[in-house]
């Protein structure tokens, strides 16, 4: 590892923390203390921290990294918030401001598909027609009432017409339309991101994102949480948050998840400044923080998959698998990260040969992962007869293409 890159320390106490991780057994569950303490841990203790975070997954999910092979469907980029990092949203009338049609939707599906896809990753704006008039004669003229009525019917149509499982990203929900898009999706997501309400303050992250509170995006997650909606979460670093509002986040999840065993992979995301954005010029997170991060959600939930974005740590691939990730997460070889677009996903067999690299094998999974399978299945309709098409004896994908 490079340690010259790993080296800044957010809250390093100057103390040890190799006496906690020597014995980890007998301090399960993992408390707020001990992982403020090795989120902040010297450098000289990383090492033990990072092979603690890695034994754990090995106990997890012994010698195996998946990953999923999507498109990344953009449905609109227009959205009613404005936070700080985004480079994805656009206002109506913007350079690229686009709202996909059912036809745009099914060609890049089918694209998908023939290169091996299980996923349609649906991302999108939170809510814009309740901004933007424009928003509105768009759907207006698409035949529907609302954003969520159209990624409804857009992942149906997926879902009916392709082998492509749709995975939705649509912002805050409610009861209501959670259920609605349960019935057509295996699985969902919604990035807690922080717990820190304070970046909701004027010049923060999260100034004028309304969708951005953190007890409503709790909310949304508990509610899936009630209905047993296998959910994808996590959190984003480096958007002006404490090192104690990272583990706050993560005990957050782990909360809800020890309440209701629906999130299915945590997500652990870092800020990567970008021109033009209002946080162009802000620092980004170092490849230590990154790592401590990984490695503290690792030990706060050893059964949950953890996930780290590879295009967004390039080239510290091997370090993320140090820090106990299990999982790339989407990976799509014909649809650029729209949500970063400067920061392209690595190739397929580049990614295969690292991995295999640490002594694990790469293997393609759906969007949802295989543990939280048997109960869709069990419940009849399309949505089971698709995912029964699309697994095999170990509920990953059932026709993985070589990478
Ligand atoms: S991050 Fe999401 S909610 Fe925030 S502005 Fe971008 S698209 Fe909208």
């Amino acid at each position: 590892m490079n340690l010259t890159a790993t080296s800044v320390n957010p809250t390093n106490s100057g103390s040890s923390c190799s006496a906690e991780l020597s014995d980890l057994q007998r301090r399960s569950p993992i408390s707020r203390e001990l992982a403020l303490r090795w989120v902040g841990c010297r450098d000289e203790d990383l090492p033990q921290l990072l092979a603690a975070a890695r034994a754990a997954k090995e106990n997890f999910k012994p010698g195996v990294i998946t990953y999923s092979r999507k498109v990344f469907l953009p449905l609109t980029n227009l959205c009613r918030d404005y936070c700080g990092y985004c480079t994805f949203r656009r206002d109506p009338g913007q350079p690229g401001a686009h709202t996909m049609t059912p036809e745009e939707v099914l060609a890049v599906a089918h694209a998908g598909e023939n290169l091996g896809c299980t996923e349609a990753l649906f991302s999108l704006g939170d809510k814009p027609e309740l901004l933007f008039p424009e928003m509105r004669d768009t759907l207006r003229h698409l035949g529907y009432k609302s954003t969520l009525h159209y990624l409804e019917a857009m992942c149906e149509l997926v879902l009916r017409e392709t082998k492509l499982l749709p995975h939705p990203n649509p912002g805050l929900l409610s009861a209501e339309w959670i259920a609605r898009l349960a019935a057509v999706s295996p699985s969902m997501g919604l990035m807690l991101e922080t717990v820190n309400p304070a970046l909701l303050n004027p010049g923060a992250a999260h100034d004028n994102a309304p969708d951005k509170v953190p007890a409503k995006r709790l909310r949304t997650i508990e509610e899936a949480g009630k209905q047993g909606v296998p959910f994808t979460t996590g959190l984003l670093i480096g958007i002006g948050e404490t090192p104690e509002d990272r583990v706050d986040t993560l005990l957050a999840i782990r909360d809800l998840h020890e309440r209701y065993g629906h999130i299915q992979e945590v997500i652990v995301q870092n800020f990567r400044a970008k021109p033009g954005i209002p946080m162009a010029s802000a620092p980004e997170p170092s490849v230590g923080e990154m790592l401590r991060t990984v490695a503290v959600a690792r030990l706060l939930m050893p059964k949950v998959n953890i996930q780290a974005p590879p295009n967004l740590n390039a080239p510290y691939y091997e370090d993320l698998l140090d820090a106990g990730i299990n999982d790339w997460g989407g990976i799509s070889p014909l649809t650029p990260d729209y949500i970063n677009p400067e920061k392209p996903w690595p190739h397929l067999g580049k990614l295969q040969l690292r991995t295999e690299s640490k002594g694990f094998q790469l293997r393609q999974r759906l969007p949802v992962y295989p543990e939280f399978l048997p109960a869709l299945t069990s419940r009849p309709g399309l949505l089971a007869d698709r995912l029964e098409i699309a697994i095999d004896n170990r509920g990953l994908a059932r026709q993985e293409r070589a990478a």
